[in-house]
């Protein structure tokens, strides 16, 4: 891939990250049962490795690297930290045999590496206990009670036939065993997933500074020799770093929309594939091997299953993003060989002709503004708010009510606001999630020059896949200007105003759905839910809410794509609102809110329940204001006129 990132640039900050994320292991803990288990096998191993390194140079071995002898206080501490790792070590050891052959997730692969690792894990301490207890038995040391667990064998030897001239014969071969078994484990780190011990740490030291929301750019792309990966060595040094980092935990399968849904797709087992192609054509290469993606990876439930909720990037302990790689492939797909699926070849055609995915015609931009009064801006004009209404407010019909009820809204709040109307452009956040990097940058520069043509002083948008587009991606191509989502615009205007509005239209029991571009990738989380407060709504939380929340099943280009009936996101994530019993349904995304109708139709249950977006819930109670600060002039007017 053509880029010009960096990932050594402030190597402090850097430093620290690795700290506390590989040896803090801040993300890893945040399960708990997995989490203390690779805890205490990690600092276990950690603190036996320096242990043993400080006592070789002890030994001498190294002249002139040695280490001044131990004083007596310290060398009773030195004794009971490593037993204490040794146990740490085994305790962690025996708790991850209890998930792999009891609790079993779902999401858990079991391998042959996986139990030899541990087997060793468990038998270096093992026999590291059993030569300790050797020892203690034959000589009886000072420090003999500062090492319990080597005291304590030492007590069960005492009660066998065992003699300590015995004792002194078998002793040097026990320790040559510890030994061997240590230098095994070693020799084994690059053939088993173990290798993760080192990849892992030196991964997060490297990981990329862009911004989850931010794609990788294809620097130079019209002459670009590499667009996206064909070939397992077109992937970046980086990323190919990242395929050896993976622990293949499966934490990422977990929490990812497709796999839940059934999809044959899981960004553990597309690392998984990624790894094994890589390790056959570029590290262990055998005849025939070529470094080509298999078709497995190439197949559509591969390329198109991801949304790119960025779920799994939440939770990743390595800090890989399996959706980017997606991505690369997608973009050879697209750029190179066009072999997509017919629903992507034709939204992709439809943004050639037409400049959106949707296909329709500029001069049919402002459909949705029909009888209602709007400022369209010419070039040069100042206003505070520019909203950008997006092309699923602008041709969707179901999201036309919402654009005209924000209208409403802007005007009932006295908003000085305006519109681009048909000069209005596409922000090509669909293109560039499937694939089409070159539509992409065209749309970026197209809309920053357009943007540079007026004066405001907030972008403000009700589609968070715009927002991600505008606040993440476009600086990176010269545009920054402040953008807002509407929830956000709205909760900080409402409490601006000092204003609370008593929802008078019954909305039943209802829930807010977290869009993911808006909670994950922007962390707005408490505005939406600030707004329906205000209007004296208590929303109830589906099971997944908040950082947790579930795709809609409409990101990453999928709105686009056909899925059969019993693998369907959108199904399913109906499924944790329907368990809750609700009337509303309420969204802050234009495509949240195609996805559930799609799903309340598909269902039978469009008259029973009944999917709003936060702004015509706010347009409905608004009309019911009272004692506000609102100029009643203004408000008078709009209300008159819409
Ligand atoms: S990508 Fe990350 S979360 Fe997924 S299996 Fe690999 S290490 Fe685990
Ligand atoms: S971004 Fe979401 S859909 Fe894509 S792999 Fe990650 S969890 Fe799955």
């Amino acid at each position: 891939m053509t880029t010009t990132e960096r990932r050594i640039s402030k190597p402090w900050s850097r430093l620290g990250e690795t700290l506390l994320y590989a040896f803090g292991q801040i993300r890893t803990v945040k399960k708990a049962y997995p989490g203390i288990t690779h805890l205490l096998i990690f600092w276990g191993v950690l603190i036996q490795l320096i242990g043993t390194a400080i006592k070789i140079m002890q030994m001498g071995l190294f002249v002139p690297f040695t280490w001044p002898l131990f004083s007596d206080k310290v060398y009773f501490g030195y004794e009971l930290i490593m037993d204490l790792a040794g146990a740490a070590i085994l305790v962690g050891v025996l708790m991850a045999l209890i998930r792999r052959l009891f609790i079993r997730p779902d999401y858990m692969e079991n391998t042959w590496d996986d139990y030899y690792a541990l087997v060793l894990l468990a038998l270096i301490p093992l026999v590291g206990f059993f030569t300790e207890g050797l020892r203690i038995f034959i000589r009886k040391p000072d420090w003999a009670s500062w090492a319990p667990i080597g005291n304590w064998t030492a007590g069960l030897l005492q009660n066998t036939s065992l003699t300590a001239a015995q004792a002194s014969i078998i002793h040097p071969y026990i320790f040559i065993l510890h030994v061997g078994l240590g230098l095994l484990i070693v020799a084994s780190i690059p053939f088993t997933k173990m290798r993760h011990m080192i990849f892992t740490p030196i991964h997060i030291f490297f990981k990329t500074s862009r911004g989850k929301g931010e794609l990788e750019s294809i620097d130079d792309i019209m002459n670009a020799e590499e667009l996206g990966a064909t070939a397992i060595n077109e992937f970046s040094s980086l990323n190919l770093l990242a395929f050896d980092a993976c622990l293949q935990c499966g934490r990422c399968e977990e929490v990812c929309p497709a796999s839940i849904s059934g999809l044959n797709y899981s960004p553990r087992t597309l690392l998984l594939m990624l790894r094994e192609t890589m390790a056959e054509s570029l590290l262990f290469p055998q005849e025939g091997s070529d470094s080509n993606l298999t078709p497995d990876l190439l197949k559509e439930e591969y390329l198109w299953s991801c949304t790119t909720c960025g779920h799994c990037l939440d939770v990743c302990p390595a800090f890989i993003r399996p959706p980017e790689q997606v991505i690369d492939i997608r973009r050879a797909q697209v750029l190179m060989t066009g072999d997509v699926p017919t629903t992507v070849g034709e939204t992709l055609r439809n943004f050639e002709r037409q400049g959106n995915p949707w296909g329709m015609p500029s001069q049919d931009r402002m459909s949705w503004s029909e009888g209602l009064n709007i400022r369209v801006l010419n070039p040069g004009d100042e206003v505070d708010v520019l909203y950008y209404v997006g092309c699923a407010g602008s041709f969707d019909d179901r999201n036309k009510r919402v654009t005209r009820a924000f209208i409403d809204v802007l005007n009932k709040l006295g908003v000085d606001y305006g519109v681009l109307g048909e000069a209005e452009m596409c922000c090509g956040e669909t293109a560039r999630r499937m694939g089409n990097e070159y539509l992409f940058q065209v749309a970026a520069e197209e809309n920053i020059a357009l943007f540079s043509e007026y004066t405001f002083k907030t972008l403000v948008t009700l589609c968070p896949h715009g927002l991600n587009t505008f606040r993440n991606e476009y600086p990176r191509y010269g545009g920054s200007f402040k953008v807002l989502h509407a929830s956000e615009f709205l909760a900080e205007k409402l409490q601006e105003m000092n204003i609370k509005i008593p929802g008078e239209a019954n909305y039943g029991k209802l829930t807010f759905h977290d869009s993911c571009y808006l909670g994950r990738y922007h962390d707005v989380y408490a505005q939406p839910r600030q707004v329906l407060t205000q209007l004296d709504l208590k929303p109830l939380e589906m099971k997944a809410s908040r950082e947790n929340s579930f795709c809609c099943g409409g990101g990453g280009g999928a709105m686009w794509l056909e899925t059969a009936a019993d693998t369907r996101i959108n199904h399913n994530r109906l499924n944790h609102a329907l368990e809750l019993e609700v009337d509303t349904i309420t969204t802050a995304c234009p495509y949240c809110l195609i996805m559930f109708d799609d799903a309340l139709r598909s269902k039978g249950l469009t008259e029973s329940i009944q999917v709003l977006d936060l702004v015509e819930i706010l347009n409905t109670s608004i009309q019911y204001i009272t004692g506000s600060i609102i100029d009643p002039v203004i408000y008078l007017t709009s209300w008159i006129s819409s």
